[in-house]
């Protein structure tokens, strides 16, 4: 611990940002001068547990200090605030493991991996906005050559090169592997793609990455958003998982048996069968706001445009079903960008596992293009279609043993409260659509 304290001075680092995540996978944290570094490791630095989003902690008593603290492997100097080193933290309550602890969730989801001599590897694809106010409405950064399809474009790109050069700098020089980053389907809309790793690891990477994001866009006078979908008439953000699972020697066991000309195991092909099956319950997860739902929305996908699943269905590199297979591993394009990694891979974890214990199967690829297939015909074929709503997705989640278990029952409880009350006030909420459909219609 001295050696650790003694780096960090040697870094310049002054101050640690004890930081941990709440339910909606947002940061949360406090400044710990670097001397307390100690109290950081061995007990965390306290909060007031009930103000935490999700945590139904009680106002009084032992359980309702909330600590967050560090693991001495996971401090490192933020390059782009110098003096200050981040500390990823883990909920700690009256002692103990915090049950209802998004990373203490997803460690014990890794913990019944290893259990079996597993590691699911994963690797994220944030894509974002970049965007600012005018006259009181959100606009994008940039929207100047007004593109009916930006995507991969070249124009957009270069005038965002300084941003995106300053992150990719920041993510780099803190140990992170940015693959690639590009301009995406919607004005000012980005992506950037990371090397796959640890599932806990992509977690705490990926919430790092909008620390940093957040802050250099504001040092730009531009927001970052990872809202789904900010413009209704253009494609959302997804948040797609690149997903892998590894023995003790580092074999890929979702690589195919040889000569099956399958992309993935039985093995492989059992989880997605989980992963598939509880599809319903994952969106509450994955798609965990009420404008998640305008970015999965089946007649958007129809038009091909927005690249966003709608359907319960699994391909060869079919980025129109909810699992692309790719030799080896598959991309679960289930999730947005508003999404918790750490509640999210937990949950995906379980819903794998289900299917492997049970040997589900599922069912035969879908080679098609399903954007361009008509409802009628899909649901006629027995293709699921997710949940079109929060409060859908939530009572799917409510009705999944498997996913909630995998949870936890506090986390699960209190997940479903909010989430039930941010429906109830979207539900409630009189908008303009309305009033302009309705007010002089009747
Ligand atoms: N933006 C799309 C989504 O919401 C994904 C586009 C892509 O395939 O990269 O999932
Ligand atoms: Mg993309
Ligand atoms: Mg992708």
């Amino acid at each position: 611990m001295k050696d650790l304290a003694r780096q960090l001075e040697a870094a310049g680092v002054h101050t640690l940002l004890a930081q941990f995540t709440d339910v909606h996978g947002v940061a949360k944290g406090k400044y710990v001068p670097l001397a307390h570094l100690d109290d950081l490791l061995r007990t965390g630095a306290g909060f007031a547990g009930p103000s935490i989003w999700g945590t139904g902690l009680p106002r009084t008593g032992a359980r309702a200090e909330y600590y967050a603290r560090a693991d001495a492997a996971l401090i490192k100097p933020m390059p782009w605030q110098p003096g200050y080193a981040r500390a990823v933290c883990s909920g700690f309550v009256d002692g103990q493991p915090f049950e209802a602890c998004p990373r203490q969730v997803l460690q014990r989801a890794t913990q019944r991996l290893a259990e079996r001599g597993w590691t699911l590897k994963t690797g994220i694809e944030p894509e974002f906005f970049l965007l600012r106010q005018e006259a009181g409405k959100w606009v994008p950064a940039d929207d100047a050559d007004r593109l009916d399809k930006p995507s991969y474009d070249l124009r957009s790109l270069p005038r965002q090169a300084e941003f995106l050069d300053a992150l990719n700098r920041t993510l780099t020089a803190w140990g992170l592997d940015v693959l690639q980053l590009d301009h995406e389907d919607a004005h000012s809309q980005f992506e950037v793609n990371f090397a796959f790793d640890e599932a806990l690891a992509s977690a705490d990477h990926l919430i790092g990455f909008k620390l940093a994001a957040q802050a250099l866009a504001e040092a730009r006078g531009m927001v970052f958003s990872m809202m789904p979908k900010p413009f209704a008439n253009q494609p959302g953000s997804g948040m797609h998982f690149h997903v892998s699972l590894w023995d003790e020697a580092g074999r890929g066991l979702f690589s195919p048996e040889a000569g099956s000309g399958a992309d993935l195991s039985e093995l492989g092909r059992h989880f997605i069968a989980g992963v598939l099956a509880h599809s319903p319950a994952l969106c509450a997860l994955a798609a965990p706001t009420v404008n998640s739902y305008k970015r999965l929305v089946v007649g958007e996908s129809l038009s091909g445009t927005s690249w966003a699943p709608a359907y319960v269905a699994h391909g060869p590199n079919n980025r129109t079903a909810v699992v692309r297979t790719l030799p080896g591993r598959f991309e679960w394009r289930l999730p947005d960008a508003s999404t918790n990694p750490y509640l999210a891979t937990a949950a995906l974890i379980a819903a794998g596992l289900d299917g492997i214990d049970r040997r589900l199967d599922p069912g035969p690829a879908c080679t098609d293009d399903l954007f361009q297939i008509p409802l009628g015909d899909i649901r006629a074929r027995g293709i699921p279609v997710l949940p079109q709503s929060l409060s859908e997705a939530v009572q799917a989640l409510q009705a999944d043993e498997v996913v909630s278990a995998a949870l936890g029952p506090v986390l699960t409880a209190e997940f479903i409260r909010l989430k039930q009350a941010e429906w109830t006030a979207y539900a409630r909420h009189v908008s303009d659509w309305e009033l302009s459909r309705y007010a002089a219609m009747f």
